[in-house]
C-alpha cells in the first residue's frame, strides 16, 4: 500500500476514536459511539497487513492468533452477566498491557541496532505492561471473589514493596546502561511481582479506582509500544486511552473522597477498622411487601437508590413498573444514582436504560442529597456501601471519607436485599438498624413484582 494512503487511513482510525470516545460521553450516544470505536479498531488491525514495508513472513500464525482471540474473546463478551462486565474489563485491559509489554520484548530481542531513546521506551513498556498484566489479573481476582476483596496485607509488606520498586527501578537503569537481554526479562518479572504487590492491599472500595489507574497505564504502554515500533496509530490509540482513563480514574477517586495515594497506599497506613463486626444479631424491623406498598401508597415523593443488587436480581424493569405506577398515582418519583454503585462506573444508568427509564429521572447524588428531607419514602434497591453512614462516622473504615447518597435523611428508609449480609466493602450498615428503615428480605426482582401486585390491590 502507498505510504500516503496507509497514513490517510491512519487518520481516519484516529477520528473514529475520538469520536467514539465523544459518543461514549453520554447514555444515549454511547452504543453508537461504541459501533464507530470497533470499526475504527478493524479498520486499523485490517490496515496492519497491507502497511508499507510489512513482511509477510508470519501472517498465518498472526491470523491464527487473531482467530483465536476472536474465538475466545467474543462469546465471552456476549455471554458475560453484566454484573460480572468489570471483571472482565478488567481482563481484557490487562491482556492489552501485556501484550503491549510482550511485543515490545520480542521487538527487543530481535537482531537490530538499538538506541537509547527506544530502549527507554522499551524499559516503559515492559514495566508498566507488566504491572498492568498482573495487576490486572489481581482485581480480576478480587472482583469475582475468587479472593478476598479485603485489602491483603502482611507483616513487614511495605518494605517488601519498596524493595521490589527499588529493584524494578534498578534493573531498568540495567538495561538501558547495558542494553543486555536477560536485564530485560528480570525486569519484567520483577514487574509483574511488583503489579501483584501494588494492588493487594487495595481493598474494598477502591477497587474499581485502581482498575481505572490500570487501564490508564496500558494505554500508556501501548503509546510508548507505538513508538519502539514506529507506529502512529498505536501512539494516538494509547496516548487516547492513557489521557481518558487518567480522567475517569481522577473523577473516580473525587467521587468518592479519595486521595490517589490514600487508595494506593491506605493499606499500609490505615488503623485496625472500628466498625461493628458483619453479621452481628441484633434485631432489625422487617416489613411485608404489603407493607411497603401502604408507605410507598401514601407518600408525595419517593427515591428509588438502585445498587448491585438491581443488578444481580436483574430487576431493572420490574423496578421501572413501579416507579410508572407511583408516577400514574400522581406521586413524584426519583432515582438516586451514586457514582460507583454497582461495579463498574455507569453501571446503574446502563441497567435503567435498558428498561427505558427516563433519563430526566436518573439524579445525580450531589443533586438528589439535598432533597432528601422532603423525601418522604426512599427505596434502596440492593444498594447497601453507596448509602451506609460508616463512610461519614467511621474513620478507618475502607469507605471512610466516600460521599454517600444521605437516605437517613429521609422519613422512611426500605431495604430490598436478601440479607444481613454487608456489601461490597464487607462492612456493617448501621442505618439497617434504624428505626426509620424497614427492611423487605427476599430478591430485590421478586420482592418488587409482590410490592407492585401489591399496590395494583390497594
Ligand atoms: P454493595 O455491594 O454495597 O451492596 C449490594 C447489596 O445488594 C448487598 O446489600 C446485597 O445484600 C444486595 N443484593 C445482592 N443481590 C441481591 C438480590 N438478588 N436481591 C436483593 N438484594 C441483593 O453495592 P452498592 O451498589 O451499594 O455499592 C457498590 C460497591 O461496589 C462500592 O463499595 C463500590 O466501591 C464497589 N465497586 C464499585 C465499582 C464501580 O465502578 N461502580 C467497581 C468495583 C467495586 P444481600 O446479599 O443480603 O442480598
Amino acid at each position: 500500500m502507498n505510504s500516503n494512503l496507509y497514513a490517510l487511513i491512519g487518520l481516519v482510525v484516529a477520528v473514529c476514536f475520538i469520536m467514539a470516545l465523544k459518543g461514549l460521553s453520554a447514555p444515549k450516544s454511547a452504543r453508537r459511539g461504541n459501533l464507530i470505536g470497533a470499526f475504527g479498531a478493524t479498520v486499523a488491525t485490517l490496515s496492519v497487513f497491507f502497511a508499507p514495508g510489512a513482511q509477510h513472513h508470519n501472517t498465518l500464525a498472526i491470523i491464527i492468533a487473531v482467530a483465536f482471540g476472536v474465538i475466545v474473546g467474543v462469546p465471552a463478551a456476549r455471554k458475560v452477566q453484566m454484573t460480572q462486565m468489570p471483571q472482565l474489563v478488567a481482563l481484557f485491559n490487562g491482556v492489552g498491557g501485556g501484550a503491549a509489554a510482550l511485543v515490545s520484548i520480542v521487538e527487543y530481542l530481535s537482531p537490530h541496532e538499538k538506541n537509547t531513546a527506544a530502549t527507554i521506551a522499551t524499559v516503559f513498556t515492559v514495566v508498566v505492561g507488566s504491572i498492568s498484566f498482573s495487576g490486572s489479573v489481581i482485581t480480576f481476582l478480587k472482583l469475582q471473589e475468587i479472593m478476598t476483596t479485603r485489602p491483603v496485607v502482611f507483616p513487614g509488606g511495605r518494605f517488601v514493596i519498596a524493595a521490589t520498586l527499588i529493584g524494578t527501578l534498578g534493573t531498568a537503569v540495567w538495561v538501558v546502561h547495558s542494553g543486555g537481554n536477560t536485564p530485560l526479562l528480570i525486569l519484567g518479572l520483577l514487574s509483574l511481582l511488583f503489579g501483584v504487590l501494588f494492588v493487594l492491599p487495595v481493598g474494598g472500595a477502591d477497587v474499581p479506582i485502581v482498575i481505572s489507574l490500570l487501564n490508564a497505564f496500558t494505554g500508556l504502554t501501548v503509546a510508548a509500544g507505538g513508538y519502539v515500533l514506529n507506529s502512529t496509530l498505536l501512539i494516538v490509540a494509547g496516548t487516547l486511552v492513557g489521557a481518558s482513563g487518567t480522567i475517569l480514574t481522577r473523577l473516580m477517586a473525587a467521587a468518592m473522597g479519595r486521595s490517589l495515594f490514600g487508595t494506593l497506599f491506605g493499606a499500609f497506613t490505615a488503623k485496625p477498622q472500628d466498625v461493628a463486626a458483619a453479621g452481628e444479631a441484633r434485631p432489625v424491623k422487617s416489613g411485608s411487601p404489603d407493607d411497603v406498598a401502604i408507605l410507598l401508597n401514601y407518600a408525595q415523593r419517593v427515591v428509588i437508590v438502585p445498587g448491585f443488587g438491581l443488578a444481580v436480581a436483574q430487576a431493572q424493569h420490574t423496578v421501572r413498573e413501579l416507579a410508572d405506577l407511583l408516577t400514574a398515582k400522581g406521586i413524584d418519583v426519583a432515582y438516586g444514582i451514586h457514582p460507583v454503585a454497582g461495579r463498574m462506573p455507569g453501571h446503574m444508568n446502563v441497567l435503567l436504560a435498558e428498561a427505558n427509564v427516563p433519563y430526566e429521572q436518573l439524579v445525580e447524588m450531589e443533586e438528589v442529597n439535598p432533597t432528601f428531607p422532603q423525601t418522604d419514602v426512599v427505596l434502596v434497591v440492593g444498594a447497601n456501601d453507596v448509602v451506609n453512614p460508616a463512610a461519614k462516622t467511621t474513620p478507618g473504615c475502607p469507605i471512610y471519607g466516600m460521599p454517600i447518597l444521605d437516605v437517613s435523611q429521609a422519613g422512611n428508609v426500605i431495604f430490598l436485599k436478601r440479607s444481613m449480609r454487608p456489601g461490597f466493602a464487607g462492612i456493617e450498615n448501621e442505618l439497617l438498624y434504624d428505626a426509620k428503615t424497614t427492611l423487605l428480605f427476599g430478591d430485590a426482582k421478586e420482592s418488587l413484582t409482590k410490592v407492585v401486585n401489591s399496590l395494583k390491590a390497594l
